[in-house]
């Protein structure tokens, strides 16, 4: 499956110089993290969040009260950076995907892709395609045959008249997925 990840939409990682994850060096076998201020971690707390695996990484308040970077790290009420990490395995392959996803590589083969889906929603929308409105495989073949066909004039349309082609629509399943791996 090609799909991007959803971006991070952590507060850190949505203001202008905000450190967000990826600003942090984990150390797996220690079990530490050093912030970009140098600090190091105080806890490493295995727990459950969902269902899932996760890792509460802790800092020091006082590190963080005395932080000349604190605002843009912390919003927290004690003053302090909390970090949420996946395990190992499904945090080293999230940082991948979305250091892949950047690259014109990716971007390239992902617009095919987005075109192709994009058609496939298309057809779905406009001629129903989920459902056989007729009894009998000959019939349902016409069906079929006749959706395609006015699917490919509208885009022959869309192309002559340069009218926008759909966009990708986000599933649930994706939505879903992003939530249980970011
Ligand atoms: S606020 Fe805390 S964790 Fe964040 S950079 Fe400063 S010392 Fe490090």
């Amino acid at each position: 499956m090609v799909t991007p990840l959803m971006a991070d939409h952590s507060p850190q990682a949505r203001a202008a110089e905000g450190f967000d994850k990826s600003s942090f060096r984990i150390d797996w076998t220690t079990r530490t993290v050093r912030c970009p201020e140098g600090s190091t971690s105080i806890g490493w707390h295995p727990v459950t969040q969902h269902g899932l695996d996760a890792i509460v990484v802790e800092f020091d308040r006082w590190d963080c009260r005395a932080c000349p970077s604190q605002k843009r790290c912390t919003t927290s009420v004690r003053g302090s950076r909390m970090l949420t990490l996946r395990p190992k395995e499904a945090h080293e392959a999230l940082a991948r995907a979305r250091t892949e996803q950047k690259t014109k590589t990716w971007k390239d083969k992902y617009a095919l892709i987005a075109g192709i889906e994009g058609t496939v929603n298309q057809a779905l929308d406009i001629t129903g395609l989920r459902r056989a409105r007729y009894r009998g495989l000959q019939k349902v073949r016409l069906q079929h045959a006749f959706s395609a066909t006015a699917i490919n004039i509208i885009r022959l349309d869309a192309h002559w008249t340069d009218h926008p082609l759909r966009r990708v629509r986000t599933s649930r399943l994706e939505r879903l997925a992003y939530k249980l791996t970011a």
